[in-house]
């Protein structure tokens, strides 16, 4: 059994958080291959070493010195060492990234140094070996991971004891180092995970897993117990964000299961992604809800359009001419919306009316704006009679005026379009109906 454990910065922000790490991995054998973050937040207004890198590098840019602000970052790990009573020496690797840094190193090396610098120490506070991820995590020259040739180079690596690699980062084929995007490190460790086939990949965080509903507008909302692939992907769509989204793809295709945890309660099982969901957690067919604000819907009305052939061709087309993305196509009879998103400028958007009122010549077409999306997302919804009609009940009585509705034949999920004003009191309304009533 191995199982590959990936700690986020949250984890990683002071010798306390290293102490509750080192806990959850001798807690179990198969934990052998750690991956870490830089260290995060202390407190809300602290800063993430990530940042305060990020920001050392723009100061020498412009010529500014960057003394004071690589100072908190040596301060913060050598804090970490001195609390922890580590033997590793990290002065001459925090005088060689300043050096670096002072003359001119590129920004992804710089910034890499977080997690290169956390993987250091954790290594030896876990008396595990420090693998760097510049040995195996290989990007492309057009800046996209090279799967294959990562995957054979860590497997050739032998995980003994135990291996600590920083995440967020790999190198080209040049040998340079290169940054993944914001978050990334959810990114090596599911590579981890697939290069070592391993059992489980864990995915510690500070949250107790996925959660149903936003916690800034639903109080304490629910960790779910299992949800697949699919369902992570459409509530991260429409905007609840745990992971980084690129992660699901190296375990999902090794169908290794993913585990979100919590690192300030461990006794928790956190959230199971998996492909499929056991039947026994079928009480729980809402997944979640979620949704996004700043919609707009393009209605256009033309007598006899359902009998019509072609007029959905020609309306998508219109959008594809100029670009404009479609987030969703409900339909009436004799009308037809579609939803893009608020954020696509007005010119493109008047260009693609002039094109549909020139080719499909409509009675009419409206604008509607400041429309907010809102999915209830759940898994054989279609076998479960009444779904819907409990939504719009539960809408109606409170007052909430639905503006769209569309539902895929899977019904993976039912969506609705509210005023951005009510967007906030329709997801408590639905939390409350669907997940604490149940
Ligand atoms: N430290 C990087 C960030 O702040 C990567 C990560 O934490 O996953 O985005």
């Amino acid at each position: 059994m191995l199982k590959v454990v990936k700690f986020g910065g949250s984890s990683l922000a002071d010798a306390k958080q290293f102490e509750k790490v080192k806990n959850i991995v001798n807690a179990d054998p198969a934990r052998k291959v750690v991956v870490v973050s830089a260290a995060g937040k202390r407190f809300s207004d602290d800063h993430k070493i990530t940042d305060l890198l990020y920001l050392c590098h723009a100061h020498i840019k412009y010529g500014v010195s960057a003394d004071s602000i690589f100072s908190m970052i040596s301060e913060r790990y050598l804090e970490i060492k001195k609390d922890l009573n580590l033997s590793v020496n990290i002065d001459p690797i925090l005088a060689e990234i300043k050096d670096n840094l002072s003359s001119g190193a590129n920004q992804d090396y710089v910034v890499s140094r977080g997690e290169y610098l956390s993987a250091i120490l954790m290594a030896d506070f876990l008396g595990y070996r420090f693998v760097d991820a510049s040995e195996w995590v290989t990007f492309r020259f057009d800046g996209e991971i090279d799967l294959e040739t990562s995957y054979n180079k860590l497997s050739s690596i032998p995980i003994d004891g135990g291996i600590v690699i920083p995440g967020f980062y790999g190198v080209l084929p040049d040998g340079a180092i290169k940054i993944m995007s914001r978050g990334g490190s959810d990114i090596t460790g599911a590579l981890a995970a697939a290069a070592y086939e391993a059992d489980v990949y864990e995915n510690w965080t500070d949250v107790p897993g996925v959660l149903m509903a936003d916690p800034r507008i639903v109080k304490d909302p629910l960790p779910l117990k299992s949800i697949t692939y699919t369902e992570l992907r459409e509530l991260s769509y429409m905007g609840a964000s745990v992971l980084h989204e690129s992660a699901v793809y190296p375990v999902k295709d090794k169908n290794i299961p993913l585990n979100i945890r919590d690192t300030n309660a461990p006794e928790k099982e956190g959230t199971m992604i998996l492909s499929e969901c056991p039947d026994d957690d079928d009480d729980n067919f809402i997944t979640g809800i979620t949704g996004r604000k700043d919609f707009t819907i393009i209605t256009i009305a033309k007598t006899g359009l359902t009998g019509a052939v072609g007029y959905l061709r020609i309306i998508t087309e219109a959008f594809e001419n100029h670009s404009v993305s479609i987030e969703c196509v409900p339909n009436g009879i004799d009308t037809v919306s579609v939803v893009i998103s608020s954020k696509i400028k007005s010119k493109a958007l008047y260009s693609v009316i002039g094109e549909i009122e020139k080719k499909l010549k409509p009675d009419s077409v409206n604008l509607t704006d400041k429309i907010s999306i809102i999915a209830v997302i759940g898994r054989k919804m279609a076998f479960r009679p009444g779904t819907s009609g409990k939504l719009f009940a539960a809408l109606g009585q409170n007052e909430i005026n639905i503006r769209m509705i569309s539902q895929g034949p899977d019904e993976r999920n039912i969506i609705v379009g509210v005023d951005n004003s009510d967007y906030e009191k329709t997801i408590k309304v639905l939390y409350d109906k669907f997940i604490k009533e149940v």
